[in-house]
């Protein structure tokens, strides 16, 4: 539970006080609390975009169904109207769906804690 609600708020899986964006498109590479790397690994966006499909195709299914059962519009015009939909749909929710897929990366091992004693070409 705490995992998602971190997910929801947008912070960090392992402190949950860092801040995973900077802006609604922009994601932080590093905790600017605890440091952890995020996504290490530059294909982690693939499964967020997993997410992002996921949404698309629910998001594109009610507003079909409704469409389909409320209106009389031509095909056409449906089509219009759910395309819009399912790419704003992505778009709002683009936050959200890397967050919960930062969540999964953690979950899954590939968020490590930063070690306390990580000074570069220090002594200590
Ligand atoms: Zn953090």
């Amino acid at each position: 539970m705490t995992l998602i609600a971190r997910a929801i708020r947008r912070k960090c899986p392992v402190c949950g006080c860092g801040s995973i964006f900077a802006s609604h498109f922009r994601m932080n590479r590093n905790c600017p609390q605890c440091n952890v790397v995020f996504w290490a690994d530059p294909g982690e966006s693939l499964g967020a975009m997993y997410l992002d499909y996921a949404v698309a195709t629910a998001v594109f299914l009610v507003a079909w169904a409704i469409l389909a059962w409320t209106t009389a519009l031509s095909d056409f015009a449906q089509w219009i109207i759910i395309s819009i939909l399912a790419v704003a749909s992505v778009l709002v929710c683009y936050p959200i769906t890397r967050s919960i897929w930062t969540v999964l990366v953690y979950i899954s091992g590939g968020i490590e804690r930063p070690r306390l004693r990580m000074v570069r070409g220090g002594r200590t």
